[in-house]
């Protein structure tokens, strides 16, 4: 079998829906190679070939593979965790199995939307993140070029849910 084991290594409630669980879980090889075939696979797949990543949503929850680990938000609940650590590990090990009959697919299907991500920032512009504006904040996250952690305001707890929506947004798109 190609990848043999996968193992939960933290589980914790979501940040703003504590009846839902965020986990995390490590691969037994690095399954980089396969990403692109499952993109190919898996037609709403969001695959991001810079870091290395692939995001499928399944109803609520957000389901992110990595090269060497897996993370979720939004699951159900730990045995939910279990289920979808089985189907993770089957979808790799089918599509290693067919890999000779799959054309790989290295592109990024849906396009991150900065605006989106810019609705639930403070807009405060109070430049405290080193970009001049959230717009651009906004932007540089998106690309990868910013970290969530530089915005203060974001994480005061009035906007709790708001993080929570841009934590998500980050995450489809392979950021932790
Ligand atoms: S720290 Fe946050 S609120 Fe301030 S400019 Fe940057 S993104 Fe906007």
């Amino acid at each position: 079998m190609y990848l043999e084991e996968v193992k939960m290594t933290f589980i914790q409630p979501c940040t703003a829906d504590a009846e839902r669980i965020r986990f995390k879980a490590k691969f037994s090889i690095d399954i980089s190679e396969i990403l692109p075939y499952i993109n190919s696979v898996v037609k709403d797949a969001i695959y991001n070939k810079k870091i290395q990543s692939l995001t499928i949503r399944k109803e609520f929850r957000i389901i992110t593979i990595y090269g060497n680990d897996l993370a979720v938000s939004k699951a159900v609940n730990e045995s939910e965790a279990y289920e979808i650590m089985d189907l993770v590990k089957d979808l790799v090990n089918n599509t290693y199995e067919r890999k000779d009959e799959i054309e790989p697919l290295y592109e990024m299907r849906e396009k991150p939307d900065i605006l989106e991500v810019y609705k639930y920032l403070p807009k405060l512009n109070c430049k405290k993140c080193g970009e001049a504006t959230c717009l651009a904040f906004s932007s540089k996250l998106l690309s990868g070029m910013q970290n969530i952690k530089k915005c203060g305001p974001i994480h005061e707890e009035d906007n709790k849910e708001k993080l929570y929506e841009v934590e998500n947004m980050l995450q489809i798109m392979g950021y932790e």
